[in-house]
């Protein structure tokens, strides 16, 4: 998984002036601690689950990066999801290098108490790794703001004063950031509206959203309140259509109730297999969801004209290379995804400021660093011909290698 995506880094430096130290540099991980954490059940047993932190890259600041909660995580998922983080974070110009941490659980299996106890042995395990000025955990799959809290809680406790800047994502009560909620979806929203006219996009288009969680919500959201058709949605259980568009508020409520697919046979709304999400006929196809759901096997049946990551790592290497012959603009997710670590950014600025912004400045900060961010992309793709994600890649390496540069010794032999 991390060959595959540092095809992407090879990809990029074929078009940046390169010192070679600098890819020696970006091509491993800086460290990766797997550690078990044990935790007291509710029935009286422990049961232990394996965990992980990368801080996989600090050239350009204090390493930054979710973590997730998922029963299938591995190193490698981590190491390469912390690869990301480390060109998500220089594409947006964030002083920040990249992380990301998970744990092997199926959260949904935990109580309440259960699942408590477990993000505080996160913390407990990882305290010595992470911190405000190290190494800043997020939400990412399966996290969320509560999970931030209890972490940012016990670390509080741990250090033994209050240090809400370790990890973003919090509770608006423990220091959390107003517009942190909706941020990964408003993010790809200012980005698409910015490049709507390049990309050929007008209010009324059709847009198919796969996986309802955080993000997939609130792209329905924001989309549909511009005059966008949701079409189709897709969440774990299954998929749903409906050509003239879906009801966002109905999603929303059904979602709330367990699926989306509730409302199948409601309204001319139509149900499919959740695989087929990503055929249907749109103007947007927006995957939402895991990693690798746009493969070789399945890439040939888009039929949107844009693709807008919002999850990290939707489609392969393979699928790219066939989405760009059949024309298809992919806007990558290390940019179209960034408005949540942005809005991370934000709120870390604001715990060590101790002065908190309201929310419509937060929306406009970052409405000019994804349109500052996205523009460059953009003409950085146009001018060499090359794709949306090789120039975000250019974009970010030119600056990591500035970086790890003016860090010093790299002329080391020479000078
Ligand atoms: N987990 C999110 C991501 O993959 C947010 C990371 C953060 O806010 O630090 O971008």
């Amino acid at each position: 998984m991390l060959d595959q995506a540092l095809l992407r880094l090879d990809e990029a430096a074929a078009h940046v002036a390169l010192d070679p130290d600098v890819l020696e540099k970006l091509k491993y991980p800086r460290e990766t601690t797997k550690v078990r954490l044990m935790i007291r059940m509710d029935d009286g047993s422990r049961k232990s689950f394996m965990a992980w932190r990368c801080r996989y890259d600090d050239t350009r600041g204090p390493t930054k990066g979710g973590i997730r909660f998922h029963p299938e995580s591995t190193a490698e998922e981590v190491e390469t999801l912390a690869f990301w983080m480390t060109f998500k974070c220089a594409v947006m110009n964030l002083p920040y290098g990249g992380g990301k941490g998970a744990v092997r659980v199926d959260s949904h299996a935990l109580s309440k108490a259960e699942l408590e106890r477990l993000s505080r042995a996160y913390i407990q395990a990882f305290a010595r790794i992470i911190g405000p000025d190290r190494d800043i955990p997020a939400p990412d799959v399966y996290t969320n703001s509560m999970i931030m809290g209890w972490m940012a809680d016990e670390y509080a406790s741990i250090v033994g004063e209050s240090a809400p800047a370790v990890i973003t994502g919090k509770p608006i009560s423990l220091g959390g950031s107003l517009g942190r909620d909706d941020a990964t979806a408003r993010g790809g929203y200012y980005l698409v509206r910015r490049l709507a006219d390049q990309l050929g996009l007008e209010p009324g288009a059709r847009v198919a959203v796969q996986g309802f969680g955080n993000a997939g919500q609130h792209i329905a959201r924001l989309l549909a309140a511009d005059g966008y058709r949701i079409v189709a949605a897709s969440d774990s259980k299954g998929a749903i259509q409906r050509a003239d568009g879906l009801d966002v508020e109905a999603l929303l409520a059904a979602k709330n109730q367990g699926s989306l697919v509730a409302l199948a046979g409601t309204n001319g709304i139509t149900a499919l297999s959740a695989d087929d999400l990503i055929a249907v006929d749109c103007d947007i196809l927006v995957p939402a969801a895991l990693e690798d759901m746009i493969h070789a096997r399945n890439a040939d049946r888009v039929k949107a004209r844009v693709v807008l990551e919002l999850a990290n790592g939707p489609i392969t290497p393979e699928a790219d290379a066939i989405l760009e012959r059949k024309k298809i603009v992919v806007l990558p997710d290390i940019l179209a995804n960034a408005g949540g670590v942005t809005v991370s950014y934000f709120e870390w600025v604001q715990n060590r400021q101790g002065f908190y912004w309201p929310v419509e400045e937060v929306h406009e900060r970052l409405k000019t660093m994804m349109e500052r961010e996205g523009a460059a992309v953009w003409a950085i793709a146009r001018d060499r011909g090359i794709s949306l994600r090789s120039a975000a890649y250019v974009h970010a390496l030119s600056r990591l290698a500035n970086a790890i540069q003016a860090h010093g010794t790299q002329q080391f032999f020479t000078s």
